[in-house]
């Protein structure tokens, strides 16, 4: 009974913060949570699973609201998808990674790559790389700093569209990750159209690890499989040292997870990145 509620947390938590939130009508507040300067964004790191050390991160967006605090991207952004300011939040967040990459870089810091999460309405509507060329630009930023994660589902979705778009942003120079790998069953084949450098092993297996099973094997088998790809592989909601160490002796090459780091302000994370200056 413990294990099967794990699992349905592991998978199911998403939905049901999102029908709770609905009902608490929170969509009037969001229409001008932007305008209002209430977005910000937590930044959690990625580690090499060899050497611990951070090279690069994950921008998490987060709405503080005035009376109810800090609310999760799992409770608006399904909102915020529905009603269509996905696209002025995402064009937010990218410009807010641009920024802040750029006063990091002015403050002297050794910066690594920061990736944003693109929602697939925003993929569908937007002209993204024109949008990320305008930002690039106007921070002086080098395309190599910010990098997109972009989910499985979306690109199956836009198989074509999504392949085109790719090969711009490969041009471009910016990193792409495919997101949340393994929920959707794409096989290397149908993998092969998309110029990805990266793809990130979704945590509904990470959180198995130690657990035997399917989905154990499955986390495997992906990492054999991106790897044909030449994929850099890396592992989401890495919590333990069992899963870590499962994953570092399949060959996963980078981790991210509250056992490395969870989401933190870019004070936070600027300050590790200062620590990184000095060792
Ligand atoms: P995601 O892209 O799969 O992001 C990873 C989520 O896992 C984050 O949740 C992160 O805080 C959480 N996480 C990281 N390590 C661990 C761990 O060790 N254990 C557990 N239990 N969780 C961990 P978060 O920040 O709540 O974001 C949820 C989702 O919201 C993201 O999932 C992403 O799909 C979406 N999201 C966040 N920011 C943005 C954004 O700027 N734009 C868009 N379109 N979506 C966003
Ligand atoms: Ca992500
Ligand atoms: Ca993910
Ligand atoms: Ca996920």
């Amino acid at each position: 009974a413990k294990e099967e509620g794990r699992n349905t947390f592991c998978y199911f938590s998403a939905e049901i913060s999102t029908a709770t939130l609905g009902e608490l009508l929170l969509e009037n507040d969001l229409f001008g949570a932007l305008e209002r300067g209430e977005l910000l964004l937590h930044y959690q790191p990625k580690v090499d699973a060899a050497s611990g050390e951070i090279v690069a991160a994950e921008a998490l967006m987060r709405w503080h609201h005035r009376e109810r605090g800090l609310i999760s991207p799992e409770q608006f952004i399904p909102l915020a998808e529905e009603n269509g300011l996905i696209n002025a939040f995402g064009e937010w967040a990218i410009r807010a990674v641009c920024a802040q990459q750029r006063a990091w870089l002015d403050a002297g810091l050794l910066v690594v790559p920061v990736a944003v999460n693109i929602s697939a309405h925003q993929f569908a509507q937007q002209d993204l790389p024109n949008m990320l060329a305008h930002a690039l630009a106007e921070y002086g930023l080098p395309p190599q700093l910010l990098e997109l994660e972009l989910t499985e589902s979306l690109l199956m979705r836009n198989s074509a569209r999504a392949a085109a778009v790719l090969q711009t942003l490969r041009r471009m120079h910016v990193q792409v990750a495919i997101d949340d790998f393994g929920t959707g069953y794409s096989s290397l084949s149908y993998l092969r159209q998309f110029p990805v450098q990266s793809l990130k092993i979704d945590r509904s297996f990470v959180c198995q690890i130690g657990e035997h099973g399917e989905p154990v094997r499955l986390a495997s088998a992906i990492i054999a499989m991106a790897h044909e790809l030449d994929l850099t592989v890396i592992a989401e909601g890495v919590e333990n040292e069992i899963q870590a160490r499962y994953l570092a002796e399949h060959g996963c090459d980078q981790f991210q997870g509250y056992l490395y780091g969870r989401p933190q302000t870019a004070a936070a994370f600027g300050a590790l990145l200062a620590e990184r200056q000095l060792a």
